[in-house]
This record gives structure tokens, sequence and C-alpha cells, in this order.
């Protein structure tokens, strides 16, 4: 069964009587395990549909289903279903006045009411993984851009979730700095982490991605293995 199942998904936003369909019926799945890369040019609605799988956006219509449930019945606890899907955003995913233990663990804690030191282990391995628990009391600005990014996916793994929703993470991002954040991706994939990731990092989801979904001014235009959807264009 898939992690996610994205059924016919639609959104329009409105602004006075001007109504614009940003999503036209999304339907796709992912599958345990997969790294989904979603495609496509600005404006064509990634964030939105983003904003919908972590229910930031109500769908017009149409059901997202997490293993099994759907996260958009409205009888269904949209806090529950927040706490199974983490989230990495472009920027603005660390608080500047708390340091870096802090910020990992502050949702666990706060949100998820896990004691103190359940949340300070779980940060201090994650932060272990990533070669950065010299780190733990240092302050985002003391951090690089990449860095930053990395703290910010390992506070989005604190509850193991079923999925990482990672939205144009590197697009913000000095060059140079793109690389050691999408070698953290490589290896949460290597783990075996449920990945759906919105790019403009062509080469990487060619090169990592299990799959492409390519999305344009609304509608799926590719759904493949990045091989079939290179033969496609
Ligand atoms: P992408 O992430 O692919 O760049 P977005 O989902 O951000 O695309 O935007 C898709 C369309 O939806 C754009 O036309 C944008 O102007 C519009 N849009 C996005 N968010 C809002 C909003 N909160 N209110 C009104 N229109 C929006
Ligand atoms: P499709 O629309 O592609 O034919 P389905 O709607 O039959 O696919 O469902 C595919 C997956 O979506 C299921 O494996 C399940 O995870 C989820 N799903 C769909 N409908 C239900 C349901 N009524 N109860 C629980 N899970 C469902």
């Amino acid at each position: 069964n898939p992690v996610l199942h994205i059924d016919n998904v639609k959104k329009s936003y409105r602004n006075g009587k001007v109504v614009n369909p940003v999503l036209k019926g999304i339907s796709f799945d992912i599958n345990p395990h997969e790294v989904v890369a979603l495609l496509g040019p600005s404006g064509s609605g990634k964030s939105t549909l983003m904003k919908c799988v972590n229910l930031l956006e109500h769908v017009d219509d149409g059901q997202i289903w997490l293993n099994g449930t759907d996260i958009t019945d409205p009888r269904v606890n949209a806090d529950n279903s927040r706490a199974r899907i983490g989230v990495v955003f472009q920027q603005f995913n660390l608080f500047p006045h708390m340091s870096v233990l802090k910020n990992v663990t502050l949702g666990a804690i706060k949100v998820h009411h896990w004691p103190k030191d359940k949340a300070e282990a779980k940060a201090h391995e994650l932060l272990r993984r990533i070669g950065m628990n010299e780190k733990t009391k240092a302050y985002p600005d003391q951090l690089s851009g990449g860095q930053q990014q990395r703290v910010a996916i390992c506070r989005a793994l604190m509850t193991d979730p079923e999925l990482l929703l990672l939205d144009e993470i590197t697009s913000a991002l000095d060059p140079m700095l793109v690389g050691e954040v999408l070698d953290m991706v490589t290896e949460l994939k290597e783990r075996g982490t449920t990945i759906l990731m919105a790019t403009h990092e062509m080469e990487f989801a060619h090169h990592a991605a299990d799959r492409i979904v390519l999305l344009q001014k609304g509608v799926i235009t590719e759904n493949g293995t990045p091989q079939e959807v290179m033969e496609e264009s």
C-alpha cells in the first residue's frame, strides 16, 4: 500500500470574484521508501500541493491518504496527521534565539509532549549522524545555511514521520552549500525514508530520485522514473 495516495485533488485561490485554479485534479502515489521529486516551473502549484499534504491549506476537492487515513477528512484530527509528516521549508526553519538543541527538541516537547530527556537523546542521535553533535549549543546565525537546513531536517525527523516533505530546501542556499544538504537527502534515502521533495535541482532529481512527478499549470504531465521522464522530454 502507498504511504501517500493523492486522489484527484483540486484547489483554487479566490481573489474577490476571480477564481484562480492552481491544482486541477492531482493524483499520484508515493510508495514506501520512495524518493519522489516534484518538479515544475515557478507558479505551477508545487508549494500549494505541499501545503495541502501538510494540511496548511484545505483542498477544495479530492482526498489525500496517509497510510490508509484520509487526512483531508475534517473528522480526522489535523494535529495528529501533521505529527505523522515531517516538513522542511525553503527558509525560516529555525528560531534565531534558540540553540540548535532547543530548535530540534522544541516541537517534540511542546507539541508532542515528549519528556525533555527523551527529546534530547533523540536530537543528539540525529545530530550525531550528520556530524553536528559539537554544535548543539550553537545558535542558527553561527551555522552556515547548509548546516541550518540539515538541523531543520533533524527536527523534522524527531518523531520518525511516515513521510518527509522537503519544499525547495536548497533554493535559498549559497550554491557552495547545496551539496551537503542533498547528500543528507541521499543518506535518508539509503536509510529508507519516504520523501516528497519539491526541487529545482534537476541534476539531483535525475540521479537520486526514484520517480519524477512533473507539474505544469496545476496538472501532472509526467510521472515516471527519471529515465522514463528523460525519454519523454
Ligand atoms: P510553485 O510552488 O510551483 O511556484 P505555487 O503553489 O507557489 O507554485 O503557486 C501556484 C499559483 O498559486 C500561483 O499562480 C500563485 O500566484 C498562486 N498562489 C499561491 N499561493 C497563493 C495564495 N496564498 N493566495 C492566492 N494565490 C496563491
Ligand atoms: P485508486 O483511486 O488509484 O484506484 P484506491 O482509491 O483504490 O486507488 O486506493 C489506493 C490506496 O488509497 C489504498 O491502498 C489505501 O491506502 C488508500 N485508500 C483508498 N480508499 C481507502 C479507504 N476507503 N480506506 C482506507 N484506505 C483507502
